[in-house]
């Protein structure tokens, strides 16, 4: 009898906990259809920003490896295979051996990247799944524009130049820079861009660079946010992605000093995790 009561106990409590998965996922998947939700995640030194609306979903970048998988599993309704789009703003490992996974894992629609030529076995890779998967690819080139929803847009404002094949000096040259619209709130995400890429944006872009976020170029390396460049942009939230104690020192703080002295708040993923921002189309929450 004790048996079957702590039987019928275990349904019960196996019962609650899947319904209020399923309840919170619901939830969870309703509240991405109003509001857009942007999370930089701690993927530690690298990049991957997620970006969600409408049932519409845009994976920026995978970060240095697998962890991505489990950061999407906890973000997406299990039922949900599909990310509409993939945008690899550049081939360096931090950026890109995260993709590889999720490509052989989840259906995805379209993929935006430069082609550049660049040769290291995850790039290779890379061309390869690609290919193997038949997937959908543009080459980015600043003036694209890809529609979330009617009053939701990435303006993909760099490289100016078709880099397919090419062979920059310095890869970061190639950078895909985007800027997100969602009504009145913006972003902008910069990849690992420097200085060169820093000012061609001002230079050809000017106010339109203006963002309620920017996403700290080279995880807050030296060799990026100028000064103009932060000026023009002006953003009140800067967020960084780096690696708890990285090799290489990121985010620099010079760079750190410098967002300080033009008043922009800074959120890191070393310090923070995973950083969740929300729009209603007017004001940017920070969650
Ligand atoms: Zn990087
Ligand atoms: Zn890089």
């Amino acid at each position: 009898m004790e048996k079957i009561r702590n039987n019928i106990k275990s349904v019960f409590i196996a019962t609650f906990l899947g319904s209020a998965a399923l309840i919170w996922y619901l939830v969870f998947y309703f509240e991405a259809r109003q509001n857009l939700l942007f999370t930089v995640f701690d993927v530690g030194q690298g990049d991957a920003i997620f970006l969600e609306l409408g049932g519409k979903q845009i994976l920026i970048d995978g970060g240095p490896d697998e962890k991505i998988l489990s950061k999407l599993g906890r973000r997406m309704p299990f039922w949900d295979r599909y990310i509409d789009l993939l945008i690899l703003t550049h081939p360096h490992a931090d950026h890109l051996t995260g993709l590889l996974e999720v490509v052989k894992r989840y259906d995805v629609g379209m993929i935006l990247e430069t082609k550049v030529n660049y040769t290291t076995p995850e790039y290779e890779e890379w061309r390869r799944l690609l290919k193997k998967k038949n997937i959908n690819i543009v080459v980015a080139q600043a003036g694209q524009v890809v529609r979330m929803a009617p009053n939701a847009y990435v303006d993909i404002l760099a490289p100016r130049e078709n880099f397919a094949g090419g062979s920059p000096g310095n890869v970061h040259d190639a950078m895909i820079v985007a800027k997100l619209h969602f009504g009145a709130s913006s972003a902008l995400l910069t990849g690992d861009a420097e200085k060169i890429t820093e000012y061609k944006l001002v230079f050809f872009e000017g106010a339109r660079l203006g963002s309620d976020i920017l996403k700290v170029g080279h995880h807050g390396s030296k060799t990026s946010t100028t000064e103009d460049f932060l000026r023009t942009v002006s953003p009140k939230i800067a967020i960084i992605s780096s690696g708890r104690k990285n090799r290489y020192g990121h985010p620099h703080q010079e760079v750190i000093d410098r967002l300080k002295d033009f008043g922009v708040h800074v959120l890191r993923t070393d310090e923070k995790g995973d950083i969740k921002m929300k729009s209603d189309g007017v004001k940017v929450f920070y969650e």
